[in-house]
């Protein structure tokens, strides 16, 4: 299960690489599909590659990828041991905000990416991700708040780069950290996908779990 899973991301790493099905390929050095293990259990998602991301092919590799392993370590994960990727798997020049054409156009990659993987939890990062699965919802509301969509557990946190030089922000992003990490360390969790009750944004999760 787990070899098929690892070739049929593989496979789909090769066809992200060839993705012309909106103009960013033209400006961007290559594809960043992401990476982790294909039977990950947790999924992070971002926003798009970056500079660093766009020479490396990897996601999260600049200084917003090492804020990110700190707030891992937090719940005493390392980045090996979770799925990393974005919505948009090309740079977008200068890094500008995605289009949502490109948002739209990229969003099948994370659709076959979800399937294969199955992760239980998928941790949204900036508000780009959190609208992927959540349209309208709004990050400074459902920050650091777990809910359940379609069966799986979602965790929205702001983006690690717009911390970067905010430490109030950052603050929040670390003690969101903290709570995941609770959840993480709790029965329900180990015990492998207990359902709960779907949250909404009038009715914070706050009454799920732990939390
Ligand atoms: N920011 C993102 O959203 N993704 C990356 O891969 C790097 C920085």
């Amino acid at each position: 299960m787990t070899g098929d899973a690892s070739a049929a991301l593989a496979s789909l790493d090769k066809e992200i690489e060839g993705c012309r099905r909106c103009d960013l390929f033209l400006t961007a050095t290559r594809a960043v599909p992401g990476e982790g293990p294909a039977d990950a259990d947790i999924m992070l998602v971002g926003e798009a590659p970056g500079f660093n991301e766009d020479k490396q092919g990897r996601p999260f590799v600049g200084a917003a990828g090492k804020f990110l392993e700190e707030l891992l370590g937090v719940a005493g994960l390392t980045r090996r041991q979770v799925f990393i990727t974005n919505v948009v798997k090309h740079r977008p020049p200068n890094n500008r905000d995605p289009a949502p054409g490109e948002l739209m156009a990229c969003r099948p990659w994370l659709d076959q990416q979800l399937e294969i993987i199955n992760p239980r939890l998928v941790v949204t990062l900036g508000r780009f991700s959190l609208g992927t699965f959540f349209p309208g919802s709004m990050i400074s509301k459902v920050h650091g708040q777990l809910r359940e969509k379609d069966g799986r557990h979602f965790f929205a946190m702001y983006h690690p780069a717009a911390a970067l030089h905010q430490q109030a922000l950052r603050n929040t992003l670390l003690s969101d950290m903290e709570r995941l990490a609770a959840y993480l360390n709790s029965p329900e969790w180990r015990d492998g996908g207990k359902t709960v009750q779907a949250g909404n944004d009038d009715e914070p999760p706050e009454q799920l779990s732990l939390f």
